[in-house]
């Protein structure tokens, strides 16, 4: 089936999720994940409307998008994979929303660099809600603390949060959980629900999901 099929039926399946729980598809942003993804693969699901994608590295984003940019107006770009510090620069100028904020030095150097740069990326902080040793984000217990710390330290807007839950876990209570600690800390976006999972995300309150091998297929290596 060709990307641009699979992507009008995960927009069905999403409209759908939505209604069934009382709420508005439109506020249910649907993050089109295309790493590891070239061109003339995107290309397609941007003639098909898509405008909003996800990349989970800075190189790799900074390699594809500033040409798919020129051709396609009004494209909006999200940083989903883990940011080290000395690529905030790049990251501040190429992303309009960061969802993977989960320490005081990225949040220092995000701080400095939006500055610097005045751009305003939205932020989201995220959280490693099965609190998996191998896993970025901050730990539930932490996570609302560190939101007040990225507003009153480093003056940092945060918009919402995020989470991975566990490959091998059933996601529902990470999804719960995570709209709790989100009304805890009074932010609004909830970045949750992959593939495999966004109509359950959606049910608990997802503002944004993550969906990527549904639409662009299978992918070769992983990210
Ligand atoms: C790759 C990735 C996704 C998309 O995963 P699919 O299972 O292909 O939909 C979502 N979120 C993050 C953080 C990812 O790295």
């Amino acid at each position: 089936m060709p990307a641009a099929d699979r992507l009008a039926e995960i927009r069905d399946r999403l409209a759908r999720a939505a209604r069934e729980t009382g709420r508005d598809p439109a506020a249910v942003t649907l993050v089109a994940v295309s790493k590891t993804f070239g061109a003339e693969d995107i290309r397609p699901v941007l003639n098909a409307g898509q405008r909003v994608f996800g990349e989970n590295r800075v190189q790799e984003a900074q390699e594809k998008w500033p040409a798919l940019r020129a051709e396609f107006p009004g494209v909006e770009l999200h940083l989903i994979g883990p940011l080290q510090s000395n690529k905030a620069k790049e990251a501040v100028a190429l992303f309009d929303v960061i969802h993977t904020v989960d320490r005081e030095k990225i949040a220092a150097a995000l701080a400095g660099e939006m500055a610097r740069q005045d751009r305003r990326p939205k932020l989201l902080v995220q959280v490693n809600t099965g609190e998996e040793p191998q896993k970025a984000g901050v730990a539930p217990t932490d996570a609302v603390a560190f939101v007040a710390r990225c507003r009153e330290v480093h003056g940092l807007e945060i918009a919402g949060l995020m989470c991975i839950p566990p490959a091998d876990e059933n996601p529902a209570p990470h999804f719960a959980l995570l709209d709790d600690l989100a009304k805890d800390a009074g932010v609004l976006w909830r970045s949750m629900g992959m593939s495999s999972d966004f109509e359950t995300a959606i049910g608990q309150g997802a503002t944004h999901v993550r969906v990527g091998s549904a639409i662009f297929g299978h992918r070769d290596y992983p990210a």
